[in-house]
């Protein structure tokens, strides 16, 4: 018998009319869906009207639920694995999942769609032949700093993920680890209140202090003497 396939199915970051065609056809045709979390996916899948069974795939659970999957890929069965927003396992669940099954032989087939730190940089103005993308950082302010000066030193564009909670103490961060640089940040991408804004982080930092920032941020720090 053919086994099975996983698709790793990119999904909107906002704006639910960016799913691609190929997600949408894809998701329909699995036997099983393994989302991140199922009641987010619900969403998705009432808007397109599918009607296909979830499991909650999450780093956590990978060593119960990985026998579940195998076995079900070895019968035959083709599975999605999808996130909350955007392109699975980019700071997201699934990169365990894809090692382990490539470990056994299984084919893996990415489905490519919405990803903010791509969105964030195609619109940011910022250099983007060379980017180096860190995800969230840790949350120890050592590791942070370390972090922050060992890729914010290298020559390229720096993208980041982060709370908006946190925006104000990060761009302080990027400020005392790396100077006066050149920052964006890209916040609601594809939805109705997007707002992208750019300059100096100390400018920055000014127009964020005390304020309660809404939404999601992706931030952006240019190479060393990159300014718009
Ligand atoms: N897998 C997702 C992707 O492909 O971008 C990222 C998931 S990660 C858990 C969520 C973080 O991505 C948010 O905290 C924020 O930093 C960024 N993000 C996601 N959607 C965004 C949006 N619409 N606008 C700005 N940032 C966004």
């Amino acid at each position: 018998m053919e086994k099975g396939k996983l698709y790793i199915i990119a999904s909107p970051i906002g704006n639910l009319s960016d799913f691609t065609l190929r997600g949408i056809e894809t998701l329909k045709s699995v036997d099983l869906i393994l989302s991140e979390d199922t009641r987010e996916t619900d969403k998705v899948l009432k808007k397109y009207e599918i009607n296909i069974p979830q499991i909650s795939y999450r780093d956590q659970n990978h060593e119960v639920v990985f026998p579940k999957i195998e076995a079900s890929l070895e019968n035959g069965l083709d599975l999605a694995l999808i996130s909350d927003s955007g392109t699975p396992l980019i700071s997201d669940p699934g990169y365990k999942l894809v090692r382990d099954l490539i470990k056994k032989g299984f084919e893996v087939v990415s489905i490519p769609g919405p990803c903010a730190a791509i969105s964030a940089l195609a619109s940011s103005g910022f250099p983007t032949d060379k980017f180096t993308f860190l995800g969230f950082l840790p949350k120890t302010s050592g590791d942070r700093s370390r972090l922050i000066k060992k890729y914010g030193d290298l020559d390229s564009t720096l993208i980041l993920y982060e709370s908006p909670f946190r925006i104000e103490k990060l761009l302080k961060e990027i400020q005392e680890n790396l100077g006066e640089r050149y920052v964006c940040l890209a916040n609601e991408i594809t939805k109705v209140h997007e707002k992208i804004l750019r300059g100096n982080v100390s400018l920055l930092i000014g127009l964020v202090k005390g304020k309660h920032l809404k939404g999601e941020f992706v931030v952006l720090v240019g190479k060393e003497g990159f300014s718009i």
